[in-house]
């Protein structure tokens, strides 16, 4: 038993995976390789590396090749055989897809066109999406008539039409001189390009022969918690029906409305907020309504100064985040802080009193005697730079038209 015929044990494994004897017939593994793959798919909490060995034996044992070169030399023969190294073996849930069509229209069968998706664009506001809602929408689309099926005809029968010999197509020639001819093809006009036509007396009374009719429809569109901006709702199999036709999706593109005070960044919504020097100083509080129309007090710690073009943020006060709508992500205040143009000199010396004292950089007369004197005037720095770039252009602009190469050699090339 041991020794150098290890081959007889080495071709039963297979079988014993799959659980069939050694006569089993092809349908005997179809059927054994379906119920324990089932049993052992890893989406439904099965064994993976089972999962992985069934598909395995299978695979083996269902090539008729493959089963004998197995029953007579056992598994090493056919690893040896699968050319080394690469291991061969397919993705165990390819040939498990293989048997159940795996979502896909894969198993056999011609393959029907599929219909356009039809996209709208649906305008919500920011506290549509900050508190969820449905839109009710009516759409009219082209559905199959359901008086002939969508065959256009009583009887059901079509006809190849006699003008194109039912390709559709129509090909006419020109003659463009004596010795020339131009070929043109376009869609035949007695068919309208179906290549069918119907008898008058058979031709469909509800739908006069279109296969189609226009139904009015009524979509109720939910706008869900946190959804995003331009995040898609889709209508599976709602688009326009065509015969021998997938139909495709209806989409609506959601497209938030700029909001007068919130500005959302993914889950975290933005506020503006303009504190007078005195409330940065000395504290401040205000209410601000929610987009759910709470009215939130916002209001700074004892003590605290708030310094301008600073963000302090609130916790939970954000967007509902999609799908998790109890989570939402952060308020955030942007403060501006307005400053005083001028101050009289009695307000200075209050200040000078109370606020920090000045750093103190007391000159002599000696020293200032050797200093000049300078003027501070206002800018507009973003003015300033603009003026600048202006200037620039300008003189690149000059220069260019100076340049004597261009003209000159134009001038060259035209003689
Ligand atoms: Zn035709
Ligand atoms: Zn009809």
């Amino acid at each position: 038993m041991f020794g150098r015929a290890p081959k007889k044990s080495d071709s039963t494994r297979y079988y014993e995976i799959l659980g069939v004897s050694k006569s089993a017939s092809q349908d005997d593994l179809k059927k054994a390789y379906k119920k324990a793959a089932i049993k052992n798919h890893p989406d439904k909490g099965g064994d993976p590396e089972k999962f992985k060995e069934l598909a395995q034996a299978y695979e083996v044992l269902s090539d008729p090749e493959k089963r004998e070169i197995y029953d007579t030399y056992g598994e090493d023969a056919l690893k040896e055989g699968m050319g080394g190294g690469g291991g061969g073996g397919h993705d165990p849930f390819d040939i498990f897809s293989s048997f159940f069509g795996g979502g896909g229209s894969s198993r056999g069968g011609r393959r029907q066109r599929r219909g356009e998706d039809v996209v709208h664009p649906l305008k919500v506001s920011l506290e549509d999406l900050y508190l969820g809602t449905s839109k009710k929408l009516s759409l009219s689309r082209n559905v199959l008539c359901s008086k002939c099926s969508g065959k256009g005809s009583k009887s059901g029968a079509s006809m190849k039409c006699a003008g194109c010999q039912g390709t559709g197509m129509k090909v006419s020639i020109r003659h463009l001189g004596p010795s020339m001819i131009q070929q043109m093809q376009h869609p035949c006009n007695e068919c309208k390009g179906t290549g069918e036509t119907i008898n008058d007396k058979d031709r469909c009374p509800q739908c006069k022969g279109d296969k189609v009719v226009q139904e009015k429809k009524v979509l109720e569109v939910h706008v869900e918690k946190g959804m995003q901006n331009s995040q898609k709702i889709t209508f599976p199999g709602e688009a326009d029906e065509a015969p021998d036709t997938v139909t495709g999706d209806i989409v609506f593109v959601l497209q938030q409305k700029e909001h007068p005070k919130f500005k959302r960044k993914s889950e975290d919504l933005f506020v503006e907020h303009t504190l007078s020097l005195t409330e940065a100083l000395c504290g401040f509080q205000f209410v601000l309504t929610h987009l759910d129309g709470r009215q939130l007090l916002i209001k700074s710690n004892p003590g605290e100064v708030v310094k301008p073009d600073s963000f302090k943020a609130i916790n939970d006060e954000g967007m509902p985040i999609y799908q998790r709508p109890f989570m939402k992500g952060k308020l955030y205040i942007h403060f501006t802080v307005e400053f005083p143009e001028t101050l009289t000199l009695d307000q200075v010396k209050g200040l000078e009193a109370v606020l920090p004292a000045k750093p103190s950089s007391q000159l002599t007369d000696m020293e200032l005697d050797e200093c000049e004197e300078t003027t501070l005037h206002d800018v507009n720095m973003e003015e300033e730079t603009r003026r600048k770039q202006q200037q620039q252009q300008q003189e690149a602009y000059d220069e260019d038209d100076d340049m004597p190469g261009g003209a000159q050699r134009v001038q060259c090339a035209q003689q």
